[in-house]
């Protein structure tokens, strides 16, 4: 692959809304912007719930998470960074000059003079239901995300899982499905409690303490049509007919290019450590979103946002000592002068179209 060396002001290393609204704000920063995803999309973990609403994003109505994803990567594309995906950063270095090298899964080295770190929980793997086999229901009935709701309507379905998602699949699911079982090894939930609450006073069957013990298989072997519960504590084991599987066990982090690097971040409990400027321990490399840990953490959209902007304003005045601490406001940015008279010509064009 050809590896031509052009430096970035600022290199982005994950594409999920942390790193879309850094993206963003780079921008309005005039940086000269890279943005590296190892998914084959941006969204980050957006794309694990499309159709779930979203009700905590200040100034937006309810709004399901594709629509949300589609406005952040608009958004992310006002000012064109160079975006590229189906790459995974892997090794993270810094030369004699300060520029830092970052060497990705398809063998290129990306160079840049800052980086913004929102690599959320990692390469993003799902843990996997523990039962040998298990895997070629994948392709069936065996789910490990929910993508849309109607797939199951009318179906029984069994919930493996005690924590946010469980739950809260669990309750989407509740009014369309046939049946709901959700069963999880602990009596207590992982979820918001008012949702464990909805889940419990509802017409789903929570089984507890209990695991999915087997799955049975249809006479052609491709799709699941029993499952065997079984009672942690008696080991009594049950069958109960079912027509899809869904499985939230949690997400495993992997996080070696960082903890592995040869520039030593500093960590805090196993997760990045950031000042209140969201700066790591080492000079030109910033961090946003939930791979960060420093007080007050909030581990939101909302809070990507924040840390985002706040990330990249460091960055800025890392390579650029004299820029100002942070971004005009954008009502009266000039950077915004060109892109407003086009909304606002379209806007009076809609009015004098619909008069
Ligand atoms: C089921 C569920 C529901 C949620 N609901 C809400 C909600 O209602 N409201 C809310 O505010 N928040 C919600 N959240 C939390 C919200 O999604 C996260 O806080 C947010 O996605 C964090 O953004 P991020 O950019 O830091 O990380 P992520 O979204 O995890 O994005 C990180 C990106 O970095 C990429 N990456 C990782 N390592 C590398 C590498 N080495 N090289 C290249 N790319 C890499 C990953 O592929 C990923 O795309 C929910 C989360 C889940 C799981």
């Amino acid at each position: 692959m050809a590896n031509h060396e052009e430096v970035f002001d600022v290199t982005i290393i994950g594409g999920g809304p942390a790193g879309l609204y850094s993206a963003f704000y780079s921008g309005m920063r005039d940086m000269k912007t890279k943005i590296v995803e190892y998914q084959p999309q941006l969204g980050g973990k957006i794309l694990l719930y499309p159709e779930k609403i979203i009700w905590d994003i200040g100034g937006l109505p309810p709004t399901p998470g594709q629509q949300v994803l589609e406005n952040l990567n608009q958004q992310a594309q006002t000012f064109e960074p160079t975006v590229c995906l189906n790459e995974q950063i892997q090794t993270l270095t810094r030369r004699a000059d300060g520029v830092f090298l970052l060497k990705g899964s398809s063998g290129e080295t990306h160079y840049s003079k800052s980086i913004v770190l929102a690599v959320g929980h990692g390469i993003f793997k799902t843990a996997k239901l523990e039962i040998e086999g298990a895997d070629r229901y994948e392709v069936t009935n065996l789910h490990y995300t929910v993508q849309q709701l109607d797939t199951f309507k009318g179906k029984h379905v069994v919930i493996s899982g005690g924590g946010n998602s469980a739950v809260d699949w669990a309750n989407a699911l509740e009014p369309l499905a046939a049946s709901v079982k959700v069963v999880h090894r602990r009596d207590e939930f992982g979820g918001h409690e008012s949702n464990v609450n909805q889940m419990r006073s509802s017409s789903v069957e929570v089984f507890t303490p209990y695991c999915l013990e087997e799955l049975h298989g249809d006479a052609a072997g491709t799709a699941i049509e029993r499952v065997t519960l079984k009672h942690l504590e008696t080991e009594e084991c049950t069958e109960y007919p079912v027509d899809a599987v869904i499985v939230n066990h949690g997400y495993k982090m992997d996080l070696d290019f960082l903890l592995e690097s040869p520039l030593q971040f500093e960590t805090n409990e196993g997760i990045l450590a950031v000042n209140e400027k969201m700066e790591t321990s080492v000079p030109g490399v910033f961090a946003a979103g939930d791979l960060v840990s420093n007080d007050g953490k909030l581990r939101l959209i909302a809070g990507a946002y924040v840390d985002g902007a706040k990330a990249i304003n460091q960055a800025k005045v890392f390579i650029e000592p004299d820029a100002t601490a942070q971004a005009y406001v954008s009502s009266h940015n000039e950077r915004f002068k060109e892109k407003n008279e086009e909304i606002l010509k379209k806007d009076q064009l809609v009015t004098a179209g619909t008069e």
